[in-house]
């Protein structure tokens, strides 16, 4: 049966076989024409991407045909190293879009060459992660000058800025009016809030150094952040929301302070659950169900060690039904599959699947008697095997230190 916009919605079971073919197609094929505007943050669906074919068990293929090894270069060459032009920025930039990385790479210079150029917090938390999930030994990071890095992107009520400017930058004037006459939008003026924050805590831990970071003013702004509800919203005085929620949350667990910080737990996991409506989870009152909300506001339920509470046949219905023909889900049911809705969604799925077991897994509709069940640690939102690798590589840099 077609769906209201006319794209077909593809019945059971759940085609994990058309999945890693979309996860294969988008990642190392030609990608559809309105993926072209999220080109500024290429990195985030790479890491969506090889996230996708870990968890569909489609990775040593990947690698064995050298594809693997490719993908890691590409992200090396998305490598931001400090200079004086770029203010001591170091991490990952999201793609060559400005001109920087691949064209820099094979001109064998590492300078940035425009005043634009610099890494953003969460597309290093996206590379490093991706190169994780890959196996990468992590020997071409430059781990020092990124933590460097993440103490000047850290703001004075405790949040983290996505990006900083060089003194180029700086000295650009984008005062000038617009087309209206009012003054454009500061584009020197970095976003902060809770996602960096998050976004800083996960490069931390993957890096294993906690020295970019002053924990305290960070806690503070996260419970600055907690509402009356019992969610997080961005920052202070603003909505909660499950994306936010689990950045606060995930930001508290791989700090350690989960247990001592969250003002009240039974509060927060109450809001949590009351995500659930008819169908699946939304992301805040009022709003339609969205597959994404099974891993934002599912591994939420799962940090604070609920994950019996929500109906997980019910999610996992929706889910089914969110996808594509053509392999990956949509955000919602009869809409376009993305690399985002389909990883996030797929990682719900599996934290539906521990919880619901085989059997009641096969009493669905929508069985899906060959999906793969690999396990996700849901403070990192990667699968558990990959943070087993990077604990190995925890390891040897002690014993080197
Ligand atoms: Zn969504």
């Amino acid at each position: 049966m077609p769906s209201s916009t006319g794209a077909p919605i593809l019945k059971a079971p759940l085609g994990v076989e058309k999945h890693r073919k979309y996860f294969d197609k988008c990642l190392l094929g030609p990608i559809p024409h309105y993926f072209a505007t999220l080109e500024p943050s290429r990195m985030s669906l790479v890491f969506f991407l090889i996230g996708g074919m870990a968890i569909t068990d489609s990775l040593e293929s990947l690698k064995a045909s050298g594809a693997g090894t490719a993908v890691a270069d590409w992200i090396y060459m998305m490598q931001v190293e400090p200079t004086s032009e770029n203010g001591g920025a170091a991490g990952f930039r999201s793609s060559s879009v400005l001109g920087c990385g691949e064209q820099i790479s094979s001109a064998s210079s590492d300078s940035p060459i425009h005043t634009l150029d610099t890494s953003h917090i969460t597309m290093t938390y996206c590379a490093l992660a991706a190169l994780a999930i890959l196996g990468d030994d992590f020997s071409r990071v430059n781990r020092a000058a990124i933590v460097q890095h993440l103490r000047s992107l850290q703001r004075e009520d405790g949040s983290f800025q996505a990006v900083s400017y060089g003194p180029g930058m700086k000295a650009l004037d984008f005062t000038a009016p617009g087309p209206d006459g009012q003054p454009l939008p500061g584009i020197g003026d970095s976003e902060y809030d809770m996602r960096f924050l998050f976004s800083a805590c996960a490069v931390s831990w993957l890096l294993d150094d906690w020295s970019g970071i002053d924990q305290v003013r960070a806690l503070e702004y996260i419970r600055q952040s907690y509402n009356y509800d019992g969610g997080f919203g961005q920052g202070p005085f603003l909505e909660s929301h499950g994306g936010s929620t689990f950045c606060a949350l995930a930001s508290l667990s791989l700090m350690g302070k989960l247990d001592e910080a969250l003002p009240d737990r039974d509060h927060t996991i109450q809001w949590l659950i009351h995500r659930q409506l008819e169908l699946s989870y939304n992301g805040r009152p009022h709003k339609d169900e969205d597959s994404c909300y099974s891993f934002w506001v599912g591994s939420s339920i799962e940090l604070l060690e609920s994950g019996h509470l929500p109906d997980h046949a019910k999610i996992m219905t929706y889910l089914s039904k969110c996808q594509s023909v053509i392999g990956g889900l949509s955000s919602s049911m009869g809409g376009s599959p993305d690399p985002i809705h389909s990883y996030l969604g797929l990682c719900g799925w599996h934290l539906c699947q521990k919880h619901l077991g085989s059997a009641g897994v096969e009493n669905l509709d929508d069985a899906p008697a060959d999906f793969p069940l690999i396990s996700i640690d849901t403070s990192l939102d990667m699968p558990l095997h990959s943070v087993e690798h990077m604990k190995k590589l925890h390891a040897q840099w002690k014993k080197q230190d």
